[in-house]
């Protein structure tokens, strides 16, 4: 067995001092930051407290490959409408290609051929004349406990039974498919609504995920009540963060306050290699997720 790894690190700094008399300070936080927690408390340790922070291990192929297919569709987006083109995209991806990760030249040579064909066929299905609310797009909002702030791939301005209505769209570049319940039960997703609904004053109840290598699109219609829902899990998870940010602030024990969650996400993790409990997870290569491609 390999002995947990004590790490020489700063200690954590709570981010609310609550000094009696003093309003506490909002937990700032996007929604990946939230489920790093929720995934694997260690992780968000190494992630968002530890500093200096471990070191990561190298790049991931899919994580470059989901970075170039963003950009190229933001890029696609803010071009003018008569340029919005099947024959611009490779000269899009080309230019937003991201190069890490990839087992050898060819491996990635086939992998952006496969990211053209997706882009090809998805933006076949878009109409060039549509302006979004927000391609990219940051969007924030504050409750009692947390002041929320994330990037959405899209928010689409649709016409609702009842008036104008925005919807959150989330592009998809990995190789599972998804179903209704991956839009469901999306705390991303559902945030993003809630601070969209909030900025832009109108209606954003519906959730989108766009599976580009299939075409796919599932969806979720939020109520008032699921939206709330998930904006209660998130500050009770804001609330873990605080609680065993104080504690390690208190001099408990930083490995126990934030401990690890072993599991299939281990393989992935950045931070596999300091973990003691990621240590005995079986490598993947940083291009497992791609090989299919080029199979
Ligand atoms: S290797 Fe696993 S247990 Fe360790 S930080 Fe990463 S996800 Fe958590």
């Amino acid at each position: 067995m390999v002995p947990p790894t004590r790490r020489a690190t700063k200690p954590a700094v709570p981010e609310q001092l609550g000094f009696a008399g003093m309003p506490e300070r909002l937990f700032v936080c996007t929604p990946s930051k939230l489920g790093a927690y929720t995934d694997c408390p260690r992780r968000y340790r190494y992630s968002y407290i530890d500093r200096p922070s471990p070191p990561k291990g190298p790049p991931w192929a899919h994580n470059s490959l989901g970075a170039s297919v963003h950009t190229a569709l933001k890029n696609w987006y803010m071009a003018s409408p008569e340029r919005r083109v099947p024959e611009s995209l490779p000269s899009l991806l080309k230019a937003t290609w991201v190069r890490e990760g990839y087992r050898d030249v060819e491996q990635e040579r086939v992998t952006y051929q496969r990211a053209l064909d997706w882009l090809e066929s998805y933006v076949a299905t878009l109409d060039p004349e549509d302006e979004p609310l927000g391609v990219e797009r940051v969007v924030a909002a504050k409750t009692g406990i947390l002041a929320l702030n994330g990037r959405a791939d899209r928010i689409d301005n649709r016409m609702g039974p009842a008036g104008p209505e925005a919807v959150i769209v989330d592009y998809k570049t990995g190789r599972s498919g998804l179903s209704p319940d991956d839009a469901r039960g999306s705390q991303a997703l559902a945030l993003y609504a809630f601070a969209t609904e909030r900025m832009f004053r109108r209606p954003c109840r519906r959730v989108e995920l766009h599976h580009l290598p299939t075409g796919a699109v599932v969806a979720h219609e939020h109520t008032e009540e699921s939206l709330a829902r998930q904006v209660r899990r998130a500050e009770e998870t804001a609330q873990d963060i605080m609680a065993a940010e104080k504690a390690v602030a208190g001099g408990a024990d930083p490995d126990a306050e934030f401990p690890v969650n072993p599991g299939s996400l281990c393989g992935w993790c950045d931070f596999r290699k300091v973990c003691p409990a990621g240590a005995s997870v079986a490598a993947k290569d940083p291009w497992t997720a791609v090989e299919h491609l080029s199979a």
